[in-house]
């Protein structure tokens, strides 16, 4: 009862169907898209169709699947996600899921009710509002949370999180990150594994975008030290694989991850997960782990790295185009998201209403991905590549040098 509305999309949505009723022939373009856009990879495609008809037969139907993921599935993340990396994940530490939204919203049950969650600040907005719909994030004051622990990111410290000034039992990190598109580096992300070990907490770390980095960042929290003693990753084919309409994720939760329970003691938070899954999760669908399994084949990899190559470009132009016309421009290297700084230190909303009406674009307004995103706002890579281009002519001609 005390979350505010979700507000954000509705009223850019609002915006913009007030604007074109009023300009008709406005050709307005959509760059605030944070859906994919491009279909499946063939090879996905076919996969799924296989196993479709094979729910279709008697001698290879599938009823119910294990609750954690098929064992097809499980061997080929450890396989692809993480050996190549140097990391050993084992088989009943992967855990198969309809996608990350629902991992890092749920992954909450684990922590008790008076745990202290910080989060960055600006923030994918599930973690901050799972924890609120569990009655662990106080109450709303002045568009924060008073039992939050924010990390404020901006570019005065690079968009690197600070670590918590007081104790915190629970931090969600995301990198790269959404909204702002950066990553952290091995160091960075090693402070604050070893932060969490010092001080007892558990870092939740959302991978969802982790393949769009083509730096060296690192794609797995797992490749710092001691990150399989107090990190739970949340990965999604989502964007890897463009399921966001077909739906699967994963996430590993290590042995080593321990929480306290009542009486002091070490609880494994994998046992309890399992526990957990057996009773609220029947698992994702046969055909759909089939398709999942595809994007690691030869054919599948190279074809969702294609289509991640192809949003890549987009980010490329988006950030090329707005530093030509004098922006400050930070992300779309390791990610689909552009993180500019509205100029003049322009209010998010007023610089929204400003690019919709003189280049009828759509972007987001920082302001709603938390109070230190106001002054930013966010562009995304997921139009196709002509579209992204005529966009970021038009900002050029009409903008450049605000
Ligand atoms: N995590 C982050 C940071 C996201 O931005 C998104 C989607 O936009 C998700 C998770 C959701 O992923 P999924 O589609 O797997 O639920």
């Amino acid at each position: 009862a005390k979350l505010p509305g979700s507000y954000l999309f509705a009223e850019i949505a609002r915006r913009v169907n007030e604007y074109s009723a009023k300009h008709p022939g406005a050709n307005v373009i959509r760059l605030g898209i944070g859906d994919v856009t491009r279909p499946l990879a063939p090879a996905v495609v076919e996969a799924f169709e296989k196993a479709v008809r094979e729910m279709g037969r008697a001698e290879t139907f599938h009823g119910y699947g294990p609750d954690y993921g098929y064992d097809f599935l499980v061997n080929a993340i450890i396989e692809n996600d993480y050996k190549p990396l140097g990391v050993d994940v084992d088989f009943d530490e992967v855990f198969v899921s309809d996608g990350a939204k629902c991992d890092v919203s749920n992954v909450q049950e684990l922590f008790s009710d008076d745990a202290v969650i910080a989060v960055t600040d600006p923030v994918y907005p599930v973690y901050v509002d799972s924890n609120a719909m569990a009655g662990r994030a106080g109450e709303y004051v002045n568009d924060r949370w008073n039992r939050l622990c924010y990390l404020p990111c901006n570019a005065g410290n690079g968009f690197v999180p600070p670590l918590p000034d007081r104790p915190v039992d629970v931090i969600y990190l995301c990198y790269p990150n959404n909204p702002t598109g950066t990553t952290l580096t091995h160091a960075q992300l090693k402070t604050f594994v070893d932060y969490a070990r010092a001080n007892g907490c558990i870092i939740v770390y959302d991978a969802a975008y982790k393949a769009f980095i083509t730096s060296g960042a690192p794609k797995s929290i797992y490749e710092v030290e001691g990150a399989k003693d107090v990190a739970i990753e949340c990965c999604s084919y989502s964007k890897t694989a463009g399921f966001t309409g077909t739906r699967c994720g994963f996430m590993v939760i290590p042995h080593g991850v321990k929480g306290l329970g009542a009486n002091g003691e070490a609880v494994s938070l994998n046992q309890m997960w399992k526990r957990r899954m057996g009773s609220k999760f029947n698992g994702v669908s046969y055909p759909v782990q089939r398709a999942a399994a595809a994007v690691y084949t030869p054919d599948g990899a190279a074809q969702c790295r294609d289509t991640i190559r192809y949003y890549l470009r987009n980010a490329a132009v988006i950030r090329d185009g707005l530093t030509a016309a004098g922006f400050e421009v930070y992300g779309g290297v390791d990610a689909p998201y552009i993180w500019m700084r509205t100029p003049g230190g322009m209010d998010s909303w007023a610089f929204f209403d400003k690019l919709l009406s003189e280049a009828n674009v759509v972007g987001t307004p920082g302001a709603g991905f938390g109070p230190c995103g106001e002054g930013y706002f966010r562009l995304t890579a997921f139009n196709t590549l002509e579209k992204t281009q005529e966009a970021l002519a038009r900002i050029r001609e009409k903008m450049a040098g605000m």
